[in-house]
């Protein structure tokens, strides 16, 4: 054999090889289970959500997507795994709107809460309700702020740490009613609302998608939704400014993000998995119960979410300035 042909032979023999490795790591994916990182408790609203998409996104992808809670430090414990996770598709975080707030709230992380994340796609936007434990002496909002102004700090305020949802909407409701609570923050408002039931703390603002079957079977009193809109599951209930507080808005978006730098065709494989499970009926069904809704499909893009997110970390970063209140 000449030289050249030994050479050309050499070749041919190691493309394969070298090919199909390449081109498996790619059209495998994935090939292994998923991890959706929730940086909050299990059983409260954004473990819910992410639970329902990852059982649906797990059947489009054709592998098992679990769920694993990492809470505390208002969601950021969780947000810091991913970010300092591989790149690989393997290892996802479903965040909130504590996305937008941790930047300003948290000067000192040990990750890149701006810019340490590929966006997936928006999820869902979920109303908030204001919320006390069963026996709570008060029945509509104008009571419920009379009691709060009267006993202040010896009313207990359940959150899920600073940064969370929990914990803004209580600073909101302090702020309109000029009042300061005492906090108890827990690793995510699935605990709290436990706690809640069981009479251990007084008041809390979580999603819908925690509090509308607890509100419902009566289990805890509900006094407003906060969004301007009431909620098709809790008709009855009034919006904050119905029930005399105007202006009391904040609703929840939550995101799928994975760790900065993880392939594009990756994320857009979780994406359109993402898209598929938002219309999928039974999820569609199952949220409307929770008082929610999928984004549109346009929202659950890479792109779509990467604007809406830079643009509330741009949002709070003055409101947070202002209030000077910061998590260290
Ligand atoms: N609802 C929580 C919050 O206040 C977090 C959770 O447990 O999902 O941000």
């Amino acid at each position: 054999m000449t030289r050249r042909r030994a050479l050309l032979l050499a070749t041919a023999l190691a493309a394969p090889a070298l090919l199909p490795g390449l081109a498996q790591a790619q059209a495998a994916y994935p090939n292994r289970p998923i991890t959706i990182i929730v940086p909050f408790a299990a059983g409260g609203p954004t473990d819910v959500v992410t639970r329902l998409v990852a059982e649906v996104m797990s059947r489009d992808l054709g592998q098992p997507v679990v769920v694993e809670n990492v809470g505390g430090a208002g969601g950021t414990l969780g947000a810091q795994r991913v970010a300092q996770a591989r790149p690989d598709g393997y290892t996802l975080l479903l965040h909130h709107i504590g996305m937008g707030t941790t930047p300003s709230l948290y000067r000192r992380l040990s990750y890149d809460a701006v810019n340490g994340f590929e966006t997936i796609g928006l999820v869902t936007e979920v109303p908030m309700t204001i919320i006390t434990k069963k026996d709570f002496p008060a029945n509509n909002l104008a009571e419920l702020v009379k009691v709060l102004r009267e006993r202040k700090a010896e009313v207990n305020l359940a959150n899920a740490g600073v940064g969370a949802a929990s914990h803004i909407c209580g600073l909101l409701l302090q702020s309109a009613i000029q009042t300061q609570l005492t906090t108890v923050p827990y690793r995510g408002t699935g605990p709290a609302m436990t706690d809640l039931i069981g009479g251990t703390v007084d008041v809390m603002c979580d999603q819908t998608t925690n509090t509308t079957q607890q509100i419902n079977s009566g289990s805890v009193k509900a006094f407003a939704v906060t969004t301007s809109t009431r909620n098709a599951a809790l008709p009855n209930l009034p919006t904050a400014a119905e029930a005399g507080l105007p202006g009391f808005e904040v609703s929840v978006w939550h995101g799928l993000y994975a760790p900065k730098g993880t392939d594009a065709a990756i994320v857009n494989r979780l994406s359109r998995a993402l898209q598929v499970a938002l219309r999928e009926d039974r999820l569609v069904a199952r949220f409307a119960e929770l008082g929610t809704a999928p984004v549109s499909q346009e929202m659950a893009t890479p792109e779509a979410h990467r604007r809406y997110w830079q643009a509330d970390i741009a949002k709070w970063r003055p409101i947070i300035q202002a209030a000077g209140q910061y998590a260290d």
